[in-house]
């Protein structure tokens, strides 16, 4: 709620302006810019009016400011005077208002929990909400030193009825290697779901089970060198990470377990983790669109599962901006590689450069070698939703492509009921089609996958299909290979694009069930 809704930016003239409905951005008037905030709440005004102090706010006091001209809002405890903010928020004042002298936490994380607000408004902060009295909780069981036991899992009562059952790990030992175990209890465990870090002595394993987080986190007592594998063993739902000691001396512990360690939490809830990642290199694809190529850490293990994005971060003018990307294959014509190559270091992103937008000329800035953080994957695609899967049509508007460059390799090299993939792909101009040559050249390749391309600015030689997303060029193109075939339906594009799109389908009678819609 409190940042850029990066779903939809466009450009003054476009018809996206207009567009009703979701969360659209509103056009923000001249001089409301990001960029402009930043520069406002560098300027050493006084945007609280309590001359620099922090104070406790209570319920009572909160809830007396909710008029436009002094609105504080509580997120995660700490309270903002969002009013000095409310001219620059890409969403709107009345999306802010809903907040109002409030505890807006659970809005702002239905609308964008990966929003730096901390950063954003660190000049608004009015100061933290007054603490009721808690019942202090007993560490004594987490803060005992590991030393290959099980200890209890911090799974709360609620969690154990609807979670997955709750995972535990153990560890064990060879004169050079120290074996991590994780029993996730889970059958279809795959290697994209489990996330290793290790940096200093800390090193953290997150595994994703179901839709929970499950959390590794420890101090290691001893040092281990860079490299380490990562393997699952098939169908018994068991990770093992095989870390090498640099020296062969026995360990008599893992470790120290760092905050939250051994705990299982909706992976809603789990903050998002950040990695320094290195540009390697970086490629014109169209006039102004680039293919970036990152390294990840030696000690990452990292793997972004089809469908899904990460956040991209970077401070800006003592600012930090985060915005989501979705990680693509490096081409569309090499066979698929991801998700089985398990030393994959390097995540490609196709990213449209704005010049006047907030983050991506900062991007493009970069040089060879600099370095951007980037986040753990999140996303609601589910590679399951391919099974079985006779007729797939894929949706996309301009940037919108990315998450189809993954599906289409995937689709095409593992769904063996497949039979046919059709891609539409709505641009302005030929100028601003990615990868046009690479998708003619697939679907000469493979007869299953044919692409369409329909400009909405096209010059008037222009042969093919013109205009926008509509029921005349859905209806003709969404023809099922045969009446029952199994469908799925993926779009992806600027939000109004998508919502539009959404409604067709439904108008279509295509079922919930039969699309996925991309969106942060
Ligand atoms: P912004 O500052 O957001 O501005 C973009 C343009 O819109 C500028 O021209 C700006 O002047 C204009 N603008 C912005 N807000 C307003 C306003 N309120 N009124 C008037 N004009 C306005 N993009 C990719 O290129 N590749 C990807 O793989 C990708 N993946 C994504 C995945 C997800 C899940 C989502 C939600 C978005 C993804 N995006 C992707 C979009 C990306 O996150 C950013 O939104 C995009 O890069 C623009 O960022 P920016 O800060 O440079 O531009
Ligand atoms: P663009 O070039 O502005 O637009 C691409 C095409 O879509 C153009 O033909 C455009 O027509 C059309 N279009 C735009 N708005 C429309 C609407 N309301 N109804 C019908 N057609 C519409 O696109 P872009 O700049 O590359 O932006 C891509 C968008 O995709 C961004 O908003 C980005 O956030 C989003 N994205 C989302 C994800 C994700 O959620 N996973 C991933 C990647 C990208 P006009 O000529 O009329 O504008």
């Amino acid at each position: 709620m409190l940042n850029v809704p990066s779903q939809s930016f466009p450009a003054p003239s476009s018809q996206q302006r207009v567009a009703s409905g979701g969360r659209s951005k509103v056009p923000l008037k001249q001089g409301r810019s990001l960029m402009d905030w930043i520069r406002l709440t560098k300027s050493g005004k006084d945007l609280t009016g309590l001359k620099g102090r922090l104070i406790e706010v209570t319920e009572e006091e909160l809830k007396k400011h909710s008029k436009k001209d002094d609105c504080w809002i509580c997120i995660r405890g700490f309270v903002y005077n969002v009013s000095p903010y409310m001219e620059y928020h890409p969403g709107g004042e009345d999306e802010l208002m809903r907040a109002a002298g409030s505890d807006g936490t659970d809005l702002f994380d239905q609308v964008h929990r990966w929003v730096n607000y901390e950063s954003m408004l660190k000049e608004c902060l009015v100061g933290r909400m007054a603490v009721k009295p808690a019942i202090p909780k007993d560490y004594h069981e987490e803060k005992k030193v590991l030393n290959g036991m099980l200890p209890k899992s911090q799974v709360t009562d609620a969690l154990a009825k609807e979670g997955p059952s709750s995972p535990s790990y153990d560890w064990f030992q060879t004169d050079s290697l120290v074996t991590i175990v994780i029993y996730t209890k889970q059958k279809d465990i795959t290697l994209d779901s489990v996330i290793v870090d290790h940096q200093d002595d800390s090193f953290r394993a997150e595994t994703i089970i179901k839709d929970y987080s499950y959390l590794i986190d420890i101090e290691l007592s001893h040092e281990i060198q860079e490299d380490f594998s990562v393997r699952i063993v098939e169908n018994v739902g068991k990770i093992e990470i095989v870390l090498k000691k640099k020296e062969n001396t026995s360990w008599k512990c893992l470790g120290h377990p760092l905050e939250n360690h051994n705990s299982l939490i909706p992976k809603k809830d789990a903050g998002l983790y950040y990695r320094q990642c290195q540009l390697i290199s970086k490629e014109d694809v169209t006039h102004d669109t680039r293919l970036f190529c990152f390294m990840l850490p030696p000690s990452t293990y990292l793997q972004v599962p089809i469908g899904q994005h990460v956040y991209l971060k970077l401070t800006i003018t003592d600012t930090e901006i985060v915005k989501p990307y979705t990680p693509i294959s490096d081409s569309l014509l090499s066979e698929f590689k991801e998700p089985v190559l398990p030393n994959n270091k390097y995540i490609y992103f196709l990213i449209k450069i704005y010049p006047a937008g907030l983050f991506t000329p900062e991007l493009d800035h970069l040089q060879i070698g600099d370095f951007v953080f980037i986040s753990n994957p999140e996303g609601n695609f589910k590679i399951s939703q391919f099974q079985e899967l006779e007729d797939l049509f894929l949706l996309a508007a301009g940037t919108g492509f990315t998450p189809m460059v993954k599906i289409l390799n995937y689709a095409l090299t593992n769904i063996p009921s497949l039979r046919k993939v059709k891609l539409m792909f709505f641009n302005k101009t030929e100028d601003d089609i990615i990868w046009r040559s690479q998708l003619e050249k697939l679907a000469f390749k493979d007869k299953r996958f044919d692409v369409e391309f329909v400009l909405s600015a096209p010059i008037s030689e222009w042969n093919g299909k013109q205009g926008h997303i509509s029921p005349a060029l859905l209806s003709e193109f969404l023809k099922r290979s045969s009446d029952k075939s199994k469908v799925l339906i993926c779009i992806c594009g600027p939000m109004p694009f998508t919502e539009q799109g959404i409604k067709l389908l439904h108008d279509l009678n295509f079922s919930k069930d039969e699309m996925h819609s991309f969106t942060a």
